[in-house]
C-alpha cells in the first residue's frame, strides 16, 4: 500500500494508474476508522481498479467550540485496517499541504438551501468546510469515482451537487449506513460515549425505524415526530437538534407521504452529537 502525505506524490500516483487505463476511486475520511469506513473501501473496490483513501481531520469544517482538537486519532491502526482491506494507496496530508495559504473562511460557498438546513442549521460552517476540503482532495487525486456514506446523507447530497455544478466528471457513489448489532450507526464519535450513554444511543435508530414504518399510514407527521422527540428526551437524550422528514431527492421538507421520504435526525447524548437517517422503503 502506497502511503504519502504529499499532494504531488498522490497526484502523480493517480495519474500514473489512470494512464494504464485503470479507474481510480477516492474514499475521503477523517480517520479513526471503523467498519463503516472499510465498507466504503469495499464499495470503491467494486467500482474501480485502484482505491485511494484519504485521512485528514479537516479544520475548516469544525467551529471554534467543536471537537477539532480532541477528535479521535489512530493512524497506525487505520493504516493496518486499510492495508488488510486491500486499499491501494493512502493520502495523509498535513494541514499545510491542504491549506498552504492558510485556512480559507468556510462561508458563502454552498447554497443556503443545502448549507443551512438539517446539520447546517446548528453547524453553519460545516458544509462550506466540507466543500472546500473535498474540492482540494479531488484536485490532489483527480479520481474517476468518489465514495461517501449515506450516514452523512446531507454531505453526500452536497458533494453530488458540487460535482454537477463544477462539471468535475467524477462519479459520486453513496454507500449504505453500517450499524452496530443494536442499530447504532457506526461513527468515530461513538468513542466519546460513556457506558450509560452507549446503552441509550441505539434508541435514536429505533425511533427513526418506528417513524419510517408508521409514515405511510399516518398523515399526522407533526405528531409522529413529537412522539419520538418526547420518547428520546424521556429516555436519556439531552437535546434533539432536529428530527425531520424530507425528500431524499432534493431535501425538501415533506408533509405528506412519498416513496422518496427520508427521516433525518441529530441528537445529543451528553456532549456527543449523534446523527442518523433512514429511508422509508
Ligand atoms: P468521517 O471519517 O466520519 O468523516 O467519514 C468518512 C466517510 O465515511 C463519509 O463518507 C461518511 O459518510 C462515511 N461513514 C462514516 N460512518 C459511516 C457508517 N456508519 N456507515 C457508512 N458510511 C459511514
Amino acid at each position: 500500500m502506497f502511503i504519502t502525505s504529499s499532494k504531488n506524490e498522490i497526484f502523480n500516483h493517480s495519474k500514473k494508474v489512470k494512464s494504464q487505463g485503470k479507474k481510480v476511486s477516492l474514499v475521503p475520511t477523517m480517520g479513526a476508522l471503523h467498519q463503516g469506513h472499510l465498507e466504503l473501501i469495499k464499495t470503491a473496490q467494486q467500482h474501480s481498479d485502484e482505491v485511494i483513501a484519504s485521512i485528514f481531520i479537516n479544520p475548516t469544517q469544525f467551529s471554534a467550540n467543536e471537537d477539532f482538537n480532541t477528535y479521535p486519532k489512530s493512524l497506525e491502526r487505520d493504516l493496518e485496517l486499510l492495508n488488510k482491506t486491500g486499499c491501494n494507496a493512502v493520502f495523509t496530508p498535513t494541514e499545510q499541504e491542504i491549506y498552504p495559504n492558510g485556512k480559507p473562511e468556510a462561508k458563502n460557498i454552498v447554497p443556503a438551501e443545502i448549507a443551512n438546513i438539517l446539520c447546517g442549521n446548528s453547524r453553519p460552517h460545516f458544509f462550506h468546510g466540507v466543500w472546500i476540503v473535498v474540492s482540494r482532495l479531488f484536485e490532489a487525486t483527480e479520481p474517476n469515482i468518489a465514495i461517501f456514506g449515506e450516514k452523512d446523507y446531507q454531505q453526500l447530497f452536497a458533494i453530488k451537487y458540487m460535482t454537477r455544478l463544477k462539471k468535475l466528471g467524477i462519479e459520486i457513489i453513496g454507500a449504505p449506513i453500517i450499524r452496530e448489532s443494536d442499530g447504532l450507526a457506526m461513527s468515530s464519535r461513538n468513542a466519546y460515549l460513556n457506558e450509560a450513554e452507549r446503552e441509550i444511543a441505539p434508541l435514536l435508530h429505533k425511533e427513526l425505524k418506528k417513524i419510517s414504518s408508521n409514515l405511510k399510514e399516518n398523515t399526522n407527521y407533526k405528531q409522529l415526530i413529537k412522539n419520538s422527540k418526547d420518547y428520546l428526551l424521556e429516555n436519556g437524550f439531552d437535546n434533539i437538534d432536529y428530527l425531520e422528514i424530507r425528500d431524499s431527492n432534493n431535501l425538501e421538507e415533506l408533509n405528506e407521504y412519498r416513496d422518496s421520504a427520508r427521516i433525518f435526525a441529530a441528537a445529543f447524548l451528553g456532549k456527543t452529537r449523534l446523527i442518523d437517517n433512514i429511508g422509508t422503503n
